[in-house]
C-alpha cells in the first residue's frame, strides 16, 4: 500500500470513530442518542426540562429536547462568568415518509414521501435506502417513544431507463411526488407499519404515530490516491456535530490534568431542523439554548443580572461544512477565496451577516487555529450566488453573542453522499478542543 499522508494513528482512529458514529446515526433521533451515550460514559449527568435543576459548579450535564436536539454543558470549578458556545445540527436532507404511506401500483407497492430541506435530488435514485425515525405507542397511562432503523436494504427508487427518457441527460426536471416513490415491495398487501412493527417487536395496532425518514445505506469509506478523502451520507453536520461533541466531553478531564481550566462554562448544542428553517420548538430559532443558559445561571445562584454580564462576556462558534472548490466547476467559487479539501478548517464571510463572521469573531478564530497548529481557510461566496445559511444567525435571535461560522469544506453538499478531507475533521476537533480547554483570549 502506498505511504498515506498523514499520521496514520490519530487521523485514522478518529476517522474511525466518526464512520461508527455515522453508521448508527441514521436520524436525528438516533444522532442525539448517540451523543447522549458518550456524554454518559464520560459522566455528565441527564438533566429533564421538566424538573427543577441544582446545578454545582465543575460538574457536567446534558439536556435533550424532542430527542433530537441536545445541548451539553461542563461548569468552572470557580464562579462562572463567561459561555464558549458551539452550535451544529443534527439533520440532513432527506424524505419524510407521509401517513398512511402505501401507493399500490399494478401488483407493486411504492412509499408516499415528501422532501425535508433542500437536496440534489438525483443521486437518490439507484441507491438501496432504508427507513429510520421513530415511533410512538400508548403503554398504560402514558405515551412510549421507540426509535426505528430498519437495519437493511428495505427500499429503492430506480431511474427510467435511458430507452424511455431520451431527455434525461438534458436537463430533465424531476417530478417529486411522481417520481420519488421509492419501491417497497412486490407484494401489493405489504405496509410499512407491518415491517416497522416487527423492528419494535410489537403488534402493528400499537403505533400510534411516526416520524420516519429515508435514509441512504451507502458505506462511509475513504477514497484517492492516498486515501486522503472520504465519503458518506450525512456528512454536513454529522462531522462537525461528531468534533464538538467529542471535544466537549474530552474536555473536563484533560482540564483537571492540565489545571488549565478557566471560568467558562463550555457548552455544546446540537440542533434540529437545521434543513427546514430552524423554526421548531428544538431548532436553533427557538428559545432552546437561551433557556439553558438562563437556567444555568440562576441554578448556581446568580442573578439576572449577571446572566446579562456573563452573556456579554461570551463566544459562539457555529459549526456547520462549508462548499469547497470543485475542480469541475471553478466558476462557481469566489475568484480568490477558494477553500480546498484538506486545507484546514474554513471561515465564512458574508457581507449580508448569513454568516455572522465579522472582524472581531475572525481574529479569535484565527487565533484558536494558529494555537492549535492548524490551518485555517477563508470562504465567501461568488458575488454573483446567492449561497445558504446557517445556525449562527438564526441562534441570534435569543442569544445574541460574539459568532463566527466554520466549517469543513466538502463537494456535494445535500447529496445523500458527500466528499471531504480526512485530514479536515482532525483539524477541526484540535480547534474545537482548543476552544473548550483553553483560555481565550478575546
Ligand atoms: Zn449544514
Amino acid at each position: 500500500m502506498s505511504e498515506t499522508i498523514f499520521n496514520k494513528t490519530e487521523t485514522d482512529t478518529l476517522i474511525g470513530n466518526f464512520f461508527d458514529f455515522v453508521r448508527k446515526s441514521p436520524s436525528p433521533f438516533h444522532v442525539v442518542e448517540n451523543i447522549s451515550e458518550l456524554l454518559l460514559k464520560k459522566e455528565f449527568l441527564r438533566l429533564d426540562e421538566k424538573e427543577k435543576w441544582h446545578l454545582e459548579e465543575g460538574k457536567k450535564y446534558f439536556v435533550t429536547r424532542n430527542s433530537s436536539s441536545v445541548i451539553a454543558f461542563s461548569l468552572p470549578k470557580k464562579k462562572l462568568t463567561g459561555f464558549k458556545i458551539c452550535a451544529s445540527h443534527s439533520d440532513s436532507p432527506s424524505f419524510k415518509i407521509k401517513e398512511n404511506p402505501e401507493i399500490k401500483s399494478n401488483s407493486y407497492v411504492t412509499l408516499n414521501v415528501e422532501k425535508y430541506g433542500g437536496m440534489l435530488l438525483s443521486p437518490w435514485f439507484d441507491r438501496p435506502l432504508s427507513v429510520a425515525g421513530r415511533i410512538y405507542c400508548k403503554k398504560g397511562d402514558s405515551f412510549e417513544q421507540r426509535f426505528v432503523n430498519i437495519d437493511s436494504d428495505l427500499l429503492m427508487i430506480p431511474n427510467l431507463a435511458i430507452h424511455m427518457n431520451r431527455e434525461a441527460n438534458d436537463g430533465h426536471k424531476i417530478n417529486v411526488q411522481k417520481e420519488i416513490s421509492p419501491v417497497f415491495s412486490g407484494n401489493e398487501s405489504a405496509r410499512l407499519a407491518e415491517t416497522v412493527a416487527e423492528y419494535c417487536g410489537i403488534d402493528e395496532k400499537e403505533i400510534l404515530s411516526s416520524d420516519l425518514f429515508l435514509y441512504c445505506r451507502d458505506e462511509p469509506k475513504t477514497w484517492g490516491k492516498s486515501g486522503e478523502f472520504i465519503s458518506s451520507p450525512r456528512l454536513d453536520d454529522l462531522e462537525c456535530a461528531f468534533a464538538s461533541s467529542l471535544a466537549l466531553a474530552l474536555a473536563d478531564s484533560q482540564n483537571e490534568k492540565s489545571g488549565s481550566g478557566d471560568d467558562f462554562a463550555f457548552v455544546n448544542c446540537v440542533f434540529d431542523n437545521e434543513e427546514v428553517g430552524s423554526s421548531t420548538m428544538q431548532g436553533a430559532a427557538s428559545t432552546f439554548l437561551s433557556d439553558v443558559l438562563k437556567r444555568i445561571t440562576l441554578s448556581l445562584c446568580l442573578s439576572e443580572e449577571d446572566f446579562y454580564t456573563i452573556l456579554a462576556r461570551s463566544f459562539m462558534i457555529s459549526a456547520d461544512n462549508a462548499h469547497a472548490l470543485h475542480p469541475n466547476f471553478c466558476e462557481t467559487a469566489d475568484i480568490v477565496n477558494r477553500p480546498k479539501i484538506n486545507g484546514g478548517v474554513v471561515i465564512k464571510f458574508n457581507a449580508s451577516q448569513k454568516y455572522t463572521t465579522d472582524a472581531y469573531s475572525a481574529a479569535v478564530f484565527k487565533d484558536l487555529c494558529a494555537r492549535s497548529g492548524v490551518p485555517f481557510q477563508i470562504y465567501t461566496n461568488n458575488s454573483n450566488i446567492a449561497g445558504g445559511s446557517t445556525l449562527g444567525n438564526i441562534s441570534q435571535n435569543h442569544v445574541s453573542i460574539p459568532c463566527v461560522d466554520i466549517g469543513l469544506a466538502q463537494w456535494a453538499m445535500h447529496s445523500p453522499v458527500e466528499s471531504a478531507g480526512k485530514k479536515d475533521l482532525e483539524y477541526l476537533f484540535k480547534a474545537l478542543k482548543t476552544f473548550f480547554w483553553r483560555k481565550m483570549i478575546s
